[in-house]
């Protein structure tokens, strides 16, 4: 399946495409992973994205749609993948879909995840990510780590991500609201778009959004 996840930051999009990639036997391929990856790596690339990442902006086209490209060109995402974070406005949109019909291959379906804007303040204020691996996402209060500070899964430092903070959250949903909801209208004249609440527990979730993938809604 290809699949692409949309939903404003700190609907849990990472937490999903984590459980969904894994039950759907696809890669996950998130940019801002790719980005994060780029960053602490040091890499030319990483350099250039930084800057517009802690103010909350979308890192241009030109660097993010060959990054992405070059990514679902490896072998691990010829049978299909799920998009975390891209595309993330309409001409990233386009330019995937170009890329698509070039493979003779369409996107199944576009998952969007809703959440009430009070709440992703909340779920984003209190995040926490493990150094090791950023799909592995912990909260201070709604799903806390067995150790204060360590991850669960690996033994990782949790963190706070630098773009975490209020003022760059609010930024981050402005740029959501301008650049990204658009995609949510594009892809609904294509018939692709399933919309599934993302509110309740992780589990409750992956299952709304698996039922919601087999058209089982
Ligand atoms: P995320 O981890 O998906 O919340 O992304 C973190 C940040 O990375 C975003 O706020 C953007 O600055 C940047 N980013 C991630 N994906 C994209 C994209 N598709 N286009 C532009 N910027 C992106």
């Amino acid at each position: 399946m290809r699949i692409v996840l949309v939903g404003p930051p700190g609907a849990g999009k990472g937490t999903q495409a984590a459980f969904l990639a894994k039950n759907l036997s696809i890669p996950h391929i998130s940019t801002g992973d790719l980005f994060r990856a780029n960053i602490s790596q040091g890499t030319e690339l990483g350099k250039q994205a930084k800057a517009y990442m802690d103010a909350g902006n979308l890192v241009p086209d030109e660097v993010t749609i060959g990054m992405a490209k070059d990514r679902m060109a490896k072998p691990d995402a010829e049978n299909g993948f799920l998009l975390d974070g891209f595309p993330r406005n309409v001409s990233q949109a386009e330019a995937l879909d170009v890329a698509l019909k070039a493979d003779d291959v369409k996107l199944d379906a576009v998952l969007d995840l809703e959440v009430p804007e009070d709440e992703v303040v909340k779920r984003i204020a209190g995040r926490r990510i493990c150094r090791k691996d950023s799909s592995h996402v912990f909260h201070v209060t709604y799903s806390q780590p067995k150790q204060e500070g360590v991850c669960d899964v690996c033994g990782g430092e949790l963190y706070q991500r630098e773009d975490d903070s209020e003022d760059t959250v609010r930024k981050r949903l402005e740029v959501y609201h301008t650049q990204t909801e658009p995609i949510i209208d594009y892809y609904r004249t294509q018939g692709l778009v399933v919309t599934i609440s993302a509110l309740g527990k992780v589990d409750e979730v992956t299952e709304r959004a698996m039922d919601a993938l087999k058209g089982d809604k």
